[in-house]
């Protein structure tokens, strides 16, 4: 008899577990609180303009590449454009001096050393360590659970250039790079291509992709990635459920054998797969019984990153502008996580699709905590206010780069970590859920939890830092594993 999965949420990893679950015979029900698909990989219009809210770089964008192979299983990137930055991120000081984060390895450790000599050795390192990244395939496509003692040798065998740089840059944060350098502009600029507490692994695969032409931006953005995931589904035989928001996992002798929706409606299934956010999970869809002491400490230790973003639609034509950009700020902004010096700006006129022709959007983007944002519903008025503050000075900051804008702005949108908890419930607004330092090591939160049954988690914090990549292979690693349990052999395409 075919059995049924009940998933709870459409972003790209509970849509990524709905398409390999159809692909592999079971009957599948998604549930989804929201109206569309994407979750976090979200976009929306305002007026003329489409504010893309989510990717900046998508690993596993080259055709070809060991994610765009996984991409293509569940439906995305077949016949998307892809627009490929030569400079991934020029950063300026307000001085007059920038540094350029080119895409091409070669190209960067050339400007990087004529703007630091003195920082010879670490850079070289860096970019070796990047170069070498760009030639290795990670064994992504078994779940951990499936790893037996003789694929070591294997994997060994395969990784072996990678152990060198791993063993060194795994072993610090991006911080800890830093401080070996000597120039103090560099120092700052590379500060800003990733957040500092990552490991120095995260920021030389960053690279590694770049220059491998494999973190690119589909034209059309998140939006219509997302749906072409979710016709993938659809076609496939799966159901969608929107606007269905799921209250309570139910469950019955240690096991899960359906959801209660929102409406009061009882749905039941053979598994049940969460791949909603982590913490609504366990402490509100399953009440706080199934905690492990290794998630609570996770929740409790482990730092969280989110940001607040000003997008405005322009009514000018910023084509030939910069179009990635991190600039200084005249007067910090601190959003509860610290000074922001710099603002990101991205200026999309790389995808004509978001703006009609002669007009543009514009992204200014910094770091923010969710506190500093307070209660909405309980300061709605204040919350305004904040919001408008941040308008003001972000705007200030962008016309500051490119004064004509500064009569031409048609749309102020802004985006807080509140704004993402509330159309995706994501914790705290983390929309790259842990920042696992590197002492972690690998870091997994494992898939089932000890005291129950026919349940399976996926997403971002199963495997952090995931990103859209990451989440989606959780949503494919879990219908594996579910597959092996029902001694089913499992069908890629
Ligand atoms: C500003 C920003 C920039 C980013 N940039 C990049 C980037 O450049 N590259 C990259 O790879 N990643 C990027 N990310 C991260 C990426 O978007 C996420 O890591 C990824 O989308 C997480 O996917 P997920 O499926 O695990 O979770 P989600 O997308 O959070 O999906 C969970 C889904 O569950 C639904 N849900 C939650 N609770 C319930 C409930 N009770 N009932 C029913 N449904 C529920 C939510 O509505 C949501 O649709 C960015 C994210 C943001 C916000």
């Amino acid at each position: 008899m075919t059995k049924k999965i009940l998933i709870v949420g459409a972003g790209v990893a509970g849509l990524s577990a709905g398409i390999h679950a159809c692909r592999n015979g079971y009957d599948v029900e998604l549930y989804e609180m929201h109206n569309l698909p994407g979750g976090l990989c979200a976009a929306w219009a305002r007026k003329d303009y489409t504010f893309d809210g989510c990717i900046h770089w998508l690993i596993g964008s080259r055709s070809g590449s060991q994610f765009n192979r996984l991409w293509r299983e569940v439906g995305a990137l077949k016949e998307t454009k892809i627009i490929d930055h030569e400079i991934f991120m020029t950063i300026e000081d307000g001085s007059g001096k920038s540094l350029n984060i080119y895409s091409d390895l070669d190209h960067l450790q050339t400007h990087l050393l004529e703007m630091a000599p003195e920082d010879e050795i670490p850079v070289k390192q860096m970019i070796d360590a990047a170069k070498t990244m760009s030639k290795v395939n990670m064994p992504l496509e078994k779940p951990d659970e499936f790893f037996r003692i003789w694929d070591i040798p294997v994997m060994m065998i395969k990784m072996m250039p990678l152990f060198k740089v791993l063993g060194r840059f795994s072993r610090i944060t991006v911080a800890e790079f830093l401080a070996e350098l000597k120039n103090p502009f560099l120092k700052e600029a590379l500060a800003l291509v990733l957040p500092i507490d990552y490991t120095m692994t995260s920021l030389i695969g960053t690279l590694a992709s770049l220059h491998s032409s494999d973190a690119g931006f589909p034209e059309g953005g998140s939006l219509p990635f997302a749906r072409s995931i979710e016709q993938c589904f659809l076609e496939l035989g799966g159901r969608i459920h929107y606007n269905s928001k799921v209250k309570q996992i139910l469950v019955r002798d240690n096991g899960a054998y359906g959801l209660l929706l929102d409406n009061g409606s009882e749905v039941q299934g053979d598994y049940v797969i969460s791949a909603a956010d982590l913490h609504s999970t366990l402490y509100d869809l399953l009440g706080g019984k199934y905690l492990t002491p290794r998630i609570k400490d996770s929740f409790a230790n482990l730092s969280l990153y989110s940001s607040a973003q000003v997008n405005l639609g322009l009514n000018t034509d910023l084509s030939s502008e910069a179009k990635k950009l991190v600039v200084r700020l005249d007067h910090p902004i601190d959003l509860g996580c610290g000074p922001n010096r710099y603002a990101y700006l991205t200026n999309y006129s790389f995808d004509p699709t978001l703006a009609p022709t002669g007009k543009s959007v514009l992204a200014a983007m910094v770091y923010s905590s969710y506190e500093y944002w307070g209660s909405p519903t309980s300061n709605r008025e204040r919350y305004r206010e904040k919001k408008e503050q941040l308008a003001d000075k972000l705007i200030k900051a962008a016309v500051k780069r490119f004064p004509t804008i500064k009569d031409k702005i048609e749309v102020v949108d802004v985006v807080t970590p509140l704004t993402y908890n509330r159309y995706t419930a994501v914790w705290k607004g983390a929309y790259m859920a842990w920042i696992v330092p590197p002492s972690a090591g690998r870091f997994n939160i494992p898939r089932t939890l000890p005291d129950l049954k026919s349940f399976y988690l996926a997403g971002q914090w199963v495997s952090p830092p995931a990103g859209l990549p990451g989440s989606m292979l959780t949503g494919r690693h879990v219908i594996q594993v579910i597959c092996r349990k029902d001694k089913k052999r499992f069908i890629k395409i």
